[in-house]
């Protein structure tokens, strides 16, 4: 399924939005509100929490769109609203809940990664596997976690999870690598019997689980590939382990959108179109030159929708250069899936996809 051909871009969207347009301000949040929303319940692990997140967000970023200069994409910079307002959640909330999982009924039940094709006993065991996948998910420690659901599961770029955390990008990759271990090494027993295909191995094994999750950075040598390879071939082992750290990034780009709830949407609506209204107000104001930029100014206050926002999106520079389009030093032994509907086409080398 792909987008229809005529959907305008973001960028015309802006566009339209900036000049004044309240359709194309909604139309643009509303682009991206299930995104938003998905990577809410995960980081803040709290229903709830992310729809509070979700509605503060949406209208933080309808009341910053003036001041948003493009420096990175928009879904990044909704991004770092959304988990600034989830970290401020958290902080705020003295006697809050001990974090627990994110439960997975939704997914779960809508089939996940549906596949008409799967026997019931393969199903079965599909859900299961994405429920542990959730479980572990909510089990990483924030910092880990949130570096996962922006790089595999949100699809970002390791330079824009950087932009959103604020974080060098080695250190999202540092980060990256040992979240993406832990998660291949708590779901293993998920997916027996493929990784116990356990055989001795005549050389000690490398540490190929992370050494994959580097390759997929683009941060793996030729030559470091090209041994990883040879040991691949004759280690069931680590063949088995690279093939587990496989199927948790293509459950992770297929974790499905969450309906955003009617109610919450229906406030974010009517809170975006009266700011939006607001707004063309002093457009017209501007347009008739009664006065200076001062007016439109005052009647974008004045045009502040009811649920009050929160931190001042930040116009935070990518600390490092951006897009990490480093050329693949070989091709891994079989292509990560992507997301179908959302992502570009899956790279021939099988890394995450780019946007
Ligand atoms: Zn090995």
């Amino acid at each position: 399924m792909n987008d229809p051909p005529a959907a305008p871009a973001d960028a015309d969207l802006l566009d339209e939005a900036r000049a004044g347009s309240g359709a194309a301000l909604e139309a643009l949040l509303e682009r991206h509100e299930a995104k938003l929303y998905r990577f809410a319940r995960r980081l803040c692990r709290h229903r709830e929490d992310a729809e509070d997140v979700l509605q503060e967000s949406l209208l933080a970023a309808a009341r910053g769109l003036p001041r948003f200069r493009g420096a990175s994409s928009l879904g990044t910079w909704l991004y770092t609203i959304a988990r600034s307002f989830c970290i401020k959640k958290r902080r705020r909330s003295v006697f809050a809940p001990p974090e627990v999982s994110l439960d997975t009924e939704a997914s779960v039940a809508a089939g996940g990664v549906a596949d008409p094709s799967r026997r019931p006993d393969e199903a079965l065991e599909a859900s299961r596997l994405e429920a542990a996948l959730e479980r572990e998910i909510a089990r990483l420690e924030r910092p880990y976690r949130e570096v996962l659901l922006l790089r595999d599961i949100e699809g970002l770029s390791s330079a824009e999870v950087a932009r959103v955390t604020g974080l060098s990008v080695g250190a999202v990759k540092t980060r990256l690598h040992r979240a993406r271990a832990r998660l291949r090494e708590a779901l293993a027993p998920f997916m027996a019997p493929r990784g116990e295909a356990a055989a001795r191995a005549a050389a000690p094994c490398p540490d190929v689980v992370r050494l994959f999750s580097r390759h997929l950075e683009g941060d793996v040598s030729a030559k470091t590939c090209a041994s990883m390879e040879k040991h691949l071939a004759s280690c069931p082992r680590c063949a088995g382990a690279c093939d587990e750290l496989k199927e948790v990034l293509r459950l992770c780009r297929a974790a499905p959108e969450p309906a955003v709830p009617a109610d919450v949407q229906g406030k974010v609506r009517r809170a975006v179109h009266d700011l939006a209204a607001g707004r063309s107000q002093a457009t017209r104001a501007i347009a008739r030159g009664s006065r200076h930029r001062q007016v439109a100014t005052r009647a974008g206050v004045s045009g502040r929708p009811r649920i009050e926002g929160g931190p001042t999106p930040s116009t935070r520079r990518p600390p490092g250069p951006t897009g990490s389009g480093a050329p693949r030093p070989c091709a891994p032994r079989a292509a990560v899936p992507t997301r179908g509907s959302r992502s570009p086409p899956p790279r021939a080398d099988g890394s995450p996809p780019r946007r």
